[in-house]
């Protein structure tokens, strides 16, 4: 009946060949075999229908037991703990620290990259604690005494969902609380209080109007204090094996995200220590924030791929008017432009992640800008991208069986949490005004691709123009966020399509990659890279190839097939 066959187990890593490219580029090779392993263990039917189940039965929150005693406790469908052990048990929450010194080796956060990346094809809500765990465990590691108590249970592969005091555990989770009614991206309005105790600890009062996965062992929460807003760090049980005074008022019931709880909460003198200096809340909560945000970008390069992988599945069995989609030059044409969006967010994902396992000035300025301008842009991208995919699978695309409507329902959240699409631009125009050097640090990154491609050397031209320019308004935000963010994703293209071959008119030794580590030798350019990145900067570059937010819609010449060939092997 010319419906398409379900799609077969395989392996996520060793089918993808942009992750595997931009793994090698950006330092992360030496985990390749984890990775191979990885990607097999999760492309198979089983972990598919863990997905399905964890969001076809959401989680049910219980307030009181039967006595009338509050218990606060969430319960989860088994399939929710058979995801949740598997991320912890391949150390997606914390790897990079797993080191003698609690320190990320080089190439750390870009396997660590790579491995959320796969997981995020398989489902999202279980995503929501693991990134605040990554996150949480980079602030927590500035406190010696939080960090002495809490490191060893955070950084295990061992999943325990159990409600004991922290010394009794094999393995923790974190999560945050800063969205309060009154305000999330103000968070300077949060009316939470702390009260300081005779010996140093605190009691929060108040409430948090979302509160996710809050059957996490502690979360970092913003309150007020006389020196102002402060970070918290809140267990959820006690050392004396107690509950906290952490009351959750309901569940919310949303869009998608759906296996994972989200909680609206109250503090009734919730006990807490603080994290970092009173007053200094923001910064705090917001180093936890950085690693979030990253994992917005990752998480959303990820469930574009899933979605890419389910289209090009699909046209390459249906046929309609006496040929199979994919060959058709319409559909053909949007396929690639999908595929053109879905390698750019890859390559961007995995370059960004690299930003976090380098310490020098020129890495932490340039994952200062570029990660929320990525934030922002790579999510708006999925929403549109998911969209198209489902099209691409007709009436089957938009049912509860295959996974796209999830995907949909899944992608506006990266852009919403950890700071929405216009926070993240203005967060940009802050980073650029507080440190003028990361323009410099900017350019320095998206030079080394001039001459490879005229609307590329056009494209950064004005960039650079727009870029020196003292001032840009706050009304153009977005449009210095699209700019910048496409420009590395096209010189990321470019240098993996030149990996190995000199650019125009230069040796080979001047090749590219800025701060690319020393181990990483230029990884052999797959078939089709170079399509790509002509493909990406005729579409995205030249103003006049009528490229837009629909996919499909350029009038540019591209090598459609070499993209599809190289980004979903033809299966039998
Ligand atoms: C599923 C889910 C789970 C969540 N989990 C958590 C959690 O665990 N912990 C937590 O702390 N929060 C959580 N959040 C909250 C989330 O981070 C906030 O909703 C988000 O930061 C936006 O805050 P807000 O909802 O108060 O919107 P507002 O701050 O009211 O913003 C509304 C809109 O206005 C825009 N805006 C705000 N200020 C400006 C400005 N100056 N210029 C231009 N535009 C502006 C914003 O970009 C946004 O689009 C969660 C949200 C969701 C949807």
């Amino acid at each position: 009946m010319n419906q398409t066959p379900p799609l077969p187990d395989y392996d996520l890593y060793s089918t993808d060949a942009v992750l595997k490219e931009s793994l090698r580029r950006e330092g992360g090779e030496a985990h390749e075999a984890a990775l191979r392993e990885a990607g097999t263990a999760l492309g198979t039917a089983e972990q598919r229908e863990h997905a399905r189940l964890a969001n076809r039965n959401p989680p049910i929150l219980h307030t009181h037991d039967v006595r009338g005693e509050r218990i606060d406790r969430i319960e989860f469908h088994p399939s929710w703990h058979v995801l949740m052990r598997g991320i912890v048990a391949r150390g997606y929450h914390c790897s990079p620290w797993m080191t003698p010194s609690n320190r990320a080796v080089p190439g750390a956060h870009v396997a660590r990259a790579a491995g959320y990346f796969l997981q995020a094809q398989v489902e999202s809500g279980t995503l929501c604690p693991t990134t605040m765990t990554y996150g949480g465990i980079a602030a927590l590691k500035r406190d010696a005494r939080l960090g002495a108590e809490w490191l060893p249970h955070l950084l295990t592969l061992e999943y325990d969902s159990s409600e004991l005091p922290i010394e009794e555990k094999r393995g923790a989770l974190l999560g945050m609380g800063m969205t309060e009614r009154q305000g999330g991206s103000d968070v300077r309005t949060n009316i939470t209080r702390a009260v300081r105790s005779s010996d140093g600890s605190y009691r929060i009062s108040g409430q948090k109007w979302f509160f996710s996965a809050p059957q996490c062992d502690a979360h970092l929460v913003l309150a007020q204090t006389p020196a102002g807003l402060s970070c918290f760090f809140m267990p959820r049980i006690l050392p004396d094996g107690t509950r906290n005074g952490i009351r959750l008022q309901r569940l919310k019931d949303k869009l998608g995200n759906r296996s994972n709880a989200s909680s609206e909460v109250e503090f009734v003198e919730a006990w807490g220590l603080l994290l970092g200096e009173e007053g200094r809340g923001i910064p705090t909560i917001l180093e936890m924030g950085t690693y979030t945000r990253l994992d917005c970008v990752i998480g959303t390069a990820g469930l574009m791929r899933a979605a890419l992988v389910r289209a090009l599945h699909h046209a390459q069995h249906r046929r309609a008017f006496g040929a199979p989609l994919r060959s058709q030059p319409l559909m053909r044409s949007v396929l690639a432009d999908l595929a053109l969006e879905s390698e750019a967010a890859t390559a961007l994902a995995l370059r960004l992640a690299r930003a976090f396992d380098a310490e020098s000035p020129q890495e932490l300025a340039f994952r200062r800008v570029l990660t929320s301008a990525a934030k922002f842009w790579v999510c708006k991208r999925g929403c549109e991208l998911a969209c198209e995919a489902m099209e691409v699978l007709g009436g089957n695309g938009y049912t509860e069986e295959l996974p796209l409507a999830r995907i949909v329902r899944e992608m506006p959240v990266n852009s919403i949490w950890e700071g929405s699409g216009n926070i993240m631009c203005l967060d940009v125009l802050r980073a650029l005004a507080r440190t003028p050097a990361s323009r410099e640090v900017l350019l320095a990154e998206l030079e080394p691709a001039r001459g490879r491609e005229p609307h590329y050397d056009r494209s950064f031209e004005r960039f650079a123009r727009a870029l020196r320019e003292e001032h840009t308004s706050e009304a153009h935000a977005r449009a210095l966020c699209v700019a910048l963010t496409v420009l590395v994703q096209a010189k990321l293209l470019l240098e993996g399509a030149a990996a190995g071959a000199p650019a125009a008119g230069a040796p080979a030794s001047a090749a590219p990659a800025s701060a690319a580590p020393a181990s990483a030798a230029p990884a052999p350019t797959a078939p089709g890279a170079a399509a790509a990145a002509e493909g990406f900067c005729r579409t995205r570059l030249d103003r006049d190839s009528g490229w837009g937010p629909v996919f499909g819609a350029s009038t540019a010449a591209i090598d459609e097939e070499a993209i599809l060939d190289r980004t979903w092997p033809l299966q039998p």
